[in-house]
């Protein structure tokens, strides 16, 4: 709703469990005494209007109270839906991207998604049902017990209603420079959230949009799951110094509220992932854990293991082993299976 530079509009969309009313008021409310919520109460798309353009970054769920937030924040600046001739996507989780075949057939705009996110549009929300099954399996792997695994793999299936995917009219990789206007975009590449996570950097105004890989006062989650590949934690902390290198007055993140000091904000997300690495190697047995086991002992900023619901479970599990695998490759951790099950021990 707000004016945050000369033709950059902060929208507001809410999460499906809030009104409108009580996100507008969270955003206020978090600004001025910034705390971690159960759940979070809203997504910050940023529409750009130049030189008769007019572009969105982000949308959110799929969900008629989110549209009508989004039409009503976009009628404030003399725009609406209709007028949108590209949706910017910065990952493709429901939040960001729930939305998109709802604008597409209202504009006909062009959808631009990096090519790995894009990658998992199909089995994530076109055809998700090996996604169940494998997720299952994964879970066996990493030592989930069995009366939880299905609980925790249909935990994802639940919001499907409130996605209308659509595939990327245009897929870009990073590096590519997108113009609005007298805008200049330039795409960067920032995996680990989400595989193909990107963050638009406008170099001549210093402002960056950075999606989920840089919010004010929750660090995203970065996970291993059955559509990852590699150490999305290493890929994290990677794309922390591409960011960190930019030269940035401002930072525009899509939860919570602005980041004026963004170098500051990065230096304490490292510290968070340096502590919470050497949590992890201290959850882990000298015989071995699996990650079940590890993700049981960590203390976690919002409880417990087992006082979380099945899909927060299913989180905490692939948070841990995105850690465990870090510590693998820095030669901290080995890993061995047993009896089909994943073991980690210190080496
Ligand atoms: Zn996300
Ligand atoms: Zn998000």
């Amino acid at each position: 709703m707000t004016k945050v530079a000369e033709g950059v509009f902060e929208l507001l969309t809410p999460f499906p469990e809030f009104t409108l009313e009580q996100s507008r008021k969270m955003r206020v409310e978090l600004e001025k005494n910034p705390r971690v919520t159960k759940g979070l109460p809203y997504v910050l798309p940023y529409m750009i209007k130049s030189g008769g353009d007019t572009v969105l970054i982000d949308c959110g769920w799929n969900t008629d109270a989110a549209y009508s937030a989004l039409a009503e924040g976009m009628k404030a600046h003399d725009a609406a839906p209709e007028d949108v001739s590209r949706l910017l996507i910065t990952h493709v989780h429901p939040d960001h991207y729930g939305m998109a075949g709802r604008l597409k057939q209202l504009s006909s705009c062009d959808v631009i998604i990096h090519e790995a996110d894009a990658e998992v549009i199909k089995d994530r929300y076109l055809a998700p049902k090996g996604l169940t099954e494998g997720m299952s399996k994964f879970m066996e792997i990493n030592g989930v017990p069995p009366m939880d695994a299905p609980g925790m793999s249909r935990g994802s299936m639940g919001m499907l209603d409130k996605v209308a995917a659509v595939p990327a009219d245009e897929e870009v990789k990073g590096g590519e420079t997108i113009r609005v206007g007298d805008f200049e975009l330039d795409v960067i590449w920032t995996p680990g959230h989400s595989p193909g996570h990107i963050c638009f950097y406008e170099p001549n105004r210093k402002i960056l949009f950075s999606g989920d890989h840089i919010l004010p006062t929750i660090t995203p989650n970065v996970s291993i799951n059955t559509q990852t590949h590699g150490s999305p934690l290493g890929d994290y902390i990677r794309s922390l110094a591409i960011v960190d290198a930019l030269d940035v007055d401002y930072c525009y993140p899509a939860h919570e509220f602005g980041i004026p000091e963004l170098k500051k904000r990065i230096k304490e997300i490292h510290t968070h992932h340096e502590e919470r690495l050497e949590e992890m190697l201290r959850c882990v047995d000298r015989g071995g854990s699996n990650a079940w086991e590890v993700a049981g002992r960590v203390k976690w900023a919002t409880g417990m293991l087992t006082d979380f619901e099945p899909w927060m479970q299913r989180a905490a599990v692939g948070e841990t082993l995105a850690h465990l695998e870090f510590l693998f490759e820095e030669g901290k951790l080995s890993r061995v299976m047993r009896d089909r099950h994943q073991y980690w021990l210190p080496v």
